[in-house]
This record gives C-alpha cells, structure tokens and sequence, in this order.
C-alpha cells in the first residue's frame, strides 16, 4: 500500500511535467547508480556457507523475508545464477559488489528513466546491482511509461552496458532508435580481418569478404549441423576452402585455418541499426544529451545526500528511491514558477 502510495506521489510528478510542458517524450535516456546498503561486510556470510533454505520466514526480520520474496523475480534472485561473494545478514537482497572499480561494498541499483528535453525523471526502478537486472529494468520502465503515460520515444539513449544484442533488437523491434554503443566481441588480437570487415548481403543471406567472395551458413552439398544455428542464437557462415587457399589476402584474413568462418548473432541486424546510428551527427548530440542521467545521479548523491541507504530491503530501498526522485522532479517543476515577490516595507 505505502509503496503504491509513493509511487503514484511519484507518478503525479511526472503528470504535471508532461502538462507544463517539461516532457515531449521523445528522446529518453537510461541508466543505472550504485547506492550503498545499509549492510556491513562484518554481518554478512561468504558464497559456500550461505543457504537461503535454512532461513526461517515466520522469525525473519522484514528485509529477509522480501529477499526470500524477490528470489525469483527478474530484477533479483532470478537475474543471475551466480553466487554473489557474500550475502549480508541484514539485508541479503543487496548485492555485494565490487563493479566499477572502487572497493566492494554492499549495494542496490537506482535505475532512472529520464526525458532529455529537461531532464525530468520519467519512472524510477530498485533493482540488484548487477548488469543483466539494470538493463532488464529499461523494459519495465518504458513498458510502464508507455502504459501510464502513452510516451514511446524515437530515441532511446545509454551506454555500452545496455548494448547487448537483445536488448537493442528489443528496442528496434519497437521501432525505437537505439543511441547506444554496441557490444561487440569480434575484435580478434592478432589483427586479421573483424567481422565489420566484412559485407553483410541481406538479399542473399550471406556475407560478402573484402575480395569479392560469398560466405554462406549452407551449401548444397554439405551437411554439417555445426553449420547452421548453434542453438545459443548464433550462425556461422563459412568461405569455400579453395577459394581461400588461393586468396591473396589470406595472411590478414585467417592465417591459421583452411578457411574463413564468421559468426552472426541472433539480434545482428538491431546492431547494425545501432553501428549505423553511431556514425551520425545525432548520436553526438545523444551522447551529450546522456550526461543529463549522470547530473540526476551525481545532484542525488551529492546534494540530496543519497550516498547510503537508510531502509533496507528492496521495498524499504524502492521507497527511498522513489521519494529521491519525486523531490528531483518536484525541483524541475519548482524552476519554471517565478518565485513569490517580496513585498517592499514603503
Ligand atoms: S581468405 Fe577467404 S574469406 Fe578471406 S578474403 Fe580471402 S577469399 Fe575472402
């Protein structure tokens, strides 16, 4: 109920935003904080000693039973398989971690949704603070923005962490740009040809070498399954063997097998939408308008004094957030009021 409450006083916000004009809904920008638990290192208990089993509901303070409650919800329990390094015993929902290369501590995710035109918070989301639960929580929140507010945006802007390939062909398939930089994992060490390298022939399902040549996943006369889908979304394509042997360019190609092979992704196709947009005058313009999401984090953090949490438990953080990022919309809307004029004593 308190957690409803304050997420409609949040929601009125962002109401009266879109009716002032604040918000045209646009172009959004996405990303994720670290905000320190309320948890300690000295309460907490390594990986191969916990088991969340032995834990009793019925005699369980408040923020263990919502860890026991939140284990298989997306934006938790269910958001890895991996075993954080400790788990704390006041607040075992917090994730210890040590990304972003300071020191680890205990910590929660505060996910911002924002509308780049004046930077007003769009939808807030608490989630554990590691990669794949921080970007899952960019679907729930446009989902709801566009449920609660009918906003979709052209642009949809972040950083490389949001880059994977399902979640831009998520965006794409919702005809949303995504300003995003992709992850790609298709450099090769010793220099040889990348797979950008490479023509992607869409018309012909294949890939097209810097010598003119066709890589194809199928041939007639071979039946290799290794050949076709990987089943981890995955294909690969292959060059001709002679073709190759002969090649010129083999050397700055594949010098040490018999034939080039290229693998494609499932989502390739939403990653060239991204590698394209990256190569506009818009996404410079993206990039900077992006710094706006960091300045709502750093003026929470710095001037609202967010550095630590005082609640804990993913309701008790989703509330503190929630009300951090009513008072950051509260000040947006603050601004565009003239302030009440002193009377002057005659
Ligand atoms: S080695 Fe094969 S795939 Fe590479 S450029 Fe030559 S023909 Fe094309």
């Amino acid at each position: 109920m308190r957690f409803k409450l304050l997420r409609h006083l949040f929601q009125t916000t962002v109401a009266r935003c879109i009716e002032e004009g604040l918000v045209s809904g646009q172009r959004m920008a996405v990303d994720a904080s670290l905000i320190e638990a309320d948890a300690n290192k000295q309460n907490s208990t390594p990986k191969d000693d916990w088991d969340a089993g032995q834990i009793d509901p019925a005699d369980a303070p408040r923020a263990v039973r919502e860890y026991l409650d939140t284990l298989d919800e997306a934006a938790f329990g269910a958001a890895s398989e991996v075993q954080p390094k400790f788990t704390s015993h006041s607040d075992p929902a917090s994730q210890w971690t040590a990304a972003r290369k300071g020191p680890a501590f205990f910590s929660y995710s505060d996910n911002y949704l924002i509308d780049t035109d004046h930077g007003v918070i769009l939808d807030v989301e608490t989630t554990r603070s590691i990669r794949q639960a921080e970007v899952g929580s960019t679907k729930t929140m446009l989902t709801r923005v566009k449920d609660k507010f009918g906003l979709i945006p052209s642009w949809m802007i972040a950083d490389t962490a949001y880059g994977s390939g399902p979640m831009l062909g998520w965006l794409v398939d919702r005809k949303i740009d995504p300003y995003i930089p992709v992850i790609d994992k298709a450099g090769r060490p010793d220099g040889t040809w990348i797979r950008t390298d490479f023509d992607w022939d869409a018309e012909n399902g294949q890939y097209i070498c810097p010598e003119g040549h066709a890589l194809k996943q199928f041939r007639r006369n071979y039946s290799d399954p290794n050949r076709g889908p990987t089943g981890k979304g995955t294909a690969k394509y292959r060059a001709l063997k002679l073709t190759c042997q002969a090649c010129p360019s083999k050397p700055r190609c594949c010098p040490n097998a018999d034939a080039r092979s290229i693998t494609r992704e499932e989502h390739e196709d939403a990653r060239q939408v991204a590698r394209d947009l990256a190569k506009t005058d818009e996404y410079v313009i993206a990039m900077k308008l992006r710094k706006k999401v960091e300045m709502l984090f750093a003026y929470l953090k710095r001037i609202l004094g967010l550095g630590r949490l005082r609640l804990r438990g993913p309701c008790g953080v989703n509330d503190e957030f929630l009300l951090a990022a009513t008072a950051q919309n509260l000040r947006k809307l603050a601004k565009i009021f003239p302030a009440p004029q002193q009377l002057r004593k005659t």
